[in-house]
């Protein structure tokens, strides 16, 4: 009886999943293993709302396996040790997963085949499983990745796209591998009672609902910060419980104006992907630098203290701080002035920021947040780097009747709709009863200070 592993790692499904088929090809037997990598803990990665997602992720993958006459295997500890004891305690001579693109997966993947190698296991990393398109698939001349997203768009969109593949309708696990308890939610303390629950299930229900509803007005909702119409597909292509090849597969099918700008927004992710695989360093040092001198958390402490609180006085960027607290996640264009007010207002250091983010964010991910971060920073791809996002400017472009800033900042409830991007020009009896802050700082005092840094003044 032949018997292969499938390591799962950021790919939770059993919808188009490669290695899972590979597996069921080559074996009689498969043993689907999630390890609780504890690596993955000391990087600091297993923050409370991705570990209760994770959490219901692992659940429907056993259920789901299980109605397929398996299961999951899960288990605890450093990855390459826990692999290597269940592939020797199966008799399994390969080990399949998707390859990954981070510094760490990477650095995961080459101790796996080194520590499975000298056991006489191979391992089999498959690409183009945790992106549509793998990195490093779609190249300019000369360079190894596209550092500007409109040309990589071209690219990508011209690529043929390999077929989505259906889920297994059976999957054998050799009897007497051993497993421990499959993590619940409710274990998970703070996480948020407002994160959606996870796991495939939920994803291809919310996919299908996009599809069906949503996507049509993505063109001109999706900047739109109440109307809140995104498709929050996000944290389940974090954890791959939806694939992304489908994701992409599916909205190009659907077709028209809205399918097609979110195709586009789909792409960031790929683009992101193949800038990190290039440079890995990209995770925590400037991709381009402009030599910034930063403020940071000594010099300029209570600043930091009130963005991260949501009580800046600046009303859209308050409500983003907020939302990413209460709910695990914020809409992009929320994330987008957030950062920008950090990095280019308060001109801190872009790091302390995507720490924050990725302390909180359900989706939270080293590839997409910290290049977002940097793209906002101005040390990333944006072509036009010094580029500052007005608060003002942006709410009442983006937040016209201020009914996203009421939502979340609800000091602000009863100021009319004039004044709800500008609480300081109420009178000061009424700013008083409000209880909301002052501006922490005046916008062009923040746009000569970084003008200034980058030498444009
Ligand atoms: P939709 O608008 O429905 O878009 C569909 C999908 O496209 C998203 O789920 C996402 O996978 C992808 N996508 C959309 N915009 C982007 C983008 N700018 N970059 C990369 N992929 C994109 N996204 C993450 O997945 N993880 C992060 O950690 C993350 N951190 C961010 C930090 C900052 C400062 C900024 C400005 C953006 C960040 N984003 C991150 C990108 C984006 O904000 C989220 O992907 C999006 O808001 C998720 O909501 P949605 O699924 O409803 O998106």
């Amino acid at each position: 009886m032949s018997v292969a592993v499938v390591l799962f790692t950021s790919d939770l499904r059993l919808h188009d999943h490669p290695p899972l088929w590979a597996a069921l090809a080559e074996a009689d037997e498969v043993v689907p293993l999630f390890v609780r990598d504890t690596g993955v803990r000391a990087a600091g990665f297993d923050v409370p709302h991705r570990e209760a997602f994770l959490a219901d992720c692992l659940t429907d993958l056993d259920d789901s396996l299980r109605r397929r006459g398996g299961r999951l295997v899960v288990r605890a500890g450093p990855v390459v040790r826990v692999v290597r004891e269940v592939a020797a305690e199966c008799g399994a001579s390969r080990v399949h997963l998707s390859a990954g693109v981070t510094g760490y997966a990477r650095r995961r993947e080459e101790a796996l085949r080194a520590g499975l190698g000298e056991a006489g296991v191979t391992l089999h990393a498959h690409d183009g499983v945790v992106t549509a398109v793998a990195p490093g698939a779609a190249t300019p001349t000369g360079s190894d990745h596209y550092a500007v997203f409109t040309p990589y768009f071209r690219r990508w969109s011209g690529r043929p796209r390999r077929d989505t593949l259906a889920a297994p309708r059976a999957v054998r696990v050799p009897e007497g591998v051993r497993g421990g308890p499959i993590p619940a939610r409710r274990d998970v303390a703070g996480a948020s009672p407002r994160l959606p629950e996870g796991g495939e299930t939920r994803g291809r229900e919310r996919l299908a609902r996009w599809l069906r509803g949503g996507i049509s007005a993505y063109e001109e909702l999706h900047d739109d910060l109440a109307a809140d119409a995104t498709s929050r597909l996000s944290p389940f292509l974090h954890f791959g419980a939806v694939s992304p090849t489908e994701v992409v597969s599916r909205a190009s099918a659907h077709g028209g104006a809205g399918a097609e700008a979110f195709v586009r927004q789909l792409c960031w992710r790929d683009f992101h992907y193949q800038v990190l695989a290039a440079r890995p360093d990209a995770a925590t040092r400037d991709y381009r630098t402009r030599h910034d001198r930063w403020r940071s958390e000594e010099t300029a402490e209570e600043e930091i203290a009130a963005w991260r609180a949501g009580l800046t006085g600046y009303p859209v960027v308050d409500a983003a701080m907020r939302q990413l607290a209460a709910e695990g996640w914020a809409h992009n264009r929320a994330r987008l002035l957030a950062a920008s007010f950090l990095t280019k207002t308060l001109y801190v250091d872009w790091r302390i920021g995507a720490r924050h983010f990725l302390d909180l964010l359900v989706d939270g991910d080293v590839v997409n947040n910290q290049l977002n971060w940097q793209w906002v920073a101005g040390t990333g791809t944006d072509t036009r780097p010094n580029r500052v996002l007005n608060p003002v400017a942006q709410g009442k472009r983006f937040d016209p009747s201020g009914a996203y800033v009421r939502r979340w900042v609800p000091e602000l409830a009863d100021v009319p709709d004039g004044r709800v991007h500008e609480p300081w020009r109420l009178s000061d009896a009424e700013r008083a009863a409000t209880g909301y802050p002052a501006p922490l700082v005046e916008l062009a005092e923040g746009l000569a200070r970084f003008r200034h840094a980058r030498g444009r003044d």
